[in-house]
């Protein structure tokens, strides 16, 4: 049976994991979370809410750039937050304006245009703004691709998860079609390349290794490894601050 960490008294800290798409981060990260009874962001999806946003109300244009004057005016009213689903196991449902959008921000139609979304530098800062604004209290997970190196560069836990293009794709298509999506596996790879693409060479906060992380080659391991491996450093990196703070 799993058990979850005794950490009552111990300091609350911010873990980062970054990584690539499909790279496993999210799994991991909001297991950790229960784990140890932090509040867990998908940062991912907040910027798939933009872009659901941004596709509802046609602001991609024909030659599918975003319509940046139609957008950006509502960037600083559009509200995301995050609730648990009763009865789910606690899972986290992602709200855009109070509406649980949590099925319709996984579409492919959303996949296939949100590294467009976010590569823009107002939609980023506002969504750094956010997400600072949940890690203000510390007791936080949060995944993503700019979390160890823009959003919280303080971090006392940075994880940069990696793995291969073609590993990354079959866990997606395995996802995908379980939920019943009716979706060929080179649509899935050609996706995952393509986003990759845009979140390594953008302008603004490229997916990167902050210096300071550690990095777990995600193609290598178990699940069971992963999270073995993350609780041991999650206790120790949480033991090191209690002790330095004791002097
Ligand atoms: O994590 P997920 O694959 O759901 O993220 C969707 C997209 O959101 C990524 O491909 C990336 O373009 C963008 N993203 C980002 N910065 C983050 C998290 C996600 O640019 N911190």
């Amino acid at each position: 049976m799993q058990q979850n960490l005794e950490i009552t008294d111990a300091p609350k800290i911010v873990v980062a994991i970054d990584g690539f798409s499909s790279s496993g981060k999210s799994t991991m990260a909001r297991e950790l979370a229960k784990r140890v009874g932090y509040i867990y962001i998908d940062s991912g999806a907040m910027y798939r809410a933009v872009a659901l946003y941004a596709l509802r109300h046609d602001m991609f244009k024909e030659d599918n750039t975003v319509d940046l004057e139609a957008l950006l005016p509502h960037i600083p009213e559009l509200s995301i937050s995050f609730q648990k689903k009763a009865g789910e196991d606690g899972v986290q449902h992602t709200l855009l304006n109070g509406v649980d959008v949590e099925d319709e921000i996984r579409d492919l139609e959303v996949s296939n245009r949100v590294s467009l979304i976010a590569e823009i530098p107002q939609v980023r800062q506002r969504m750094v703004e956010l997400q600072q604004e949940f890690g203000k209290q510390k007791g936080i997970v949060m995944d993503g691709r700019d979390i160890g190196t823009t959003v919280f560069p303080n971090a006392e836990l940075k994880i940069f998860v990696s793995a291969g293009l073609h590993e990354r794709a079959r866990r997606r298509w395995r996802e995908l079609t379980q939920k019943g999506m009716d979706i060929r596996f080179e649509e899935v790879l050609a996706n995952l390349a393509e986003r990759d693409k845009i979140d390594t060479t953008r302008k603004v906060s490229p997916l990167k290794k902050a210096p300071d992380a550690i990095e777990l080659d995600n193609d290598a391991v178990t699940h069971e490894e992963q999270m073995e491996w993350l609780l041991k450093l999650f206790q120790e990196t949480t033991e090191n601050i209690e002790n330095e703070s004791r002097g």
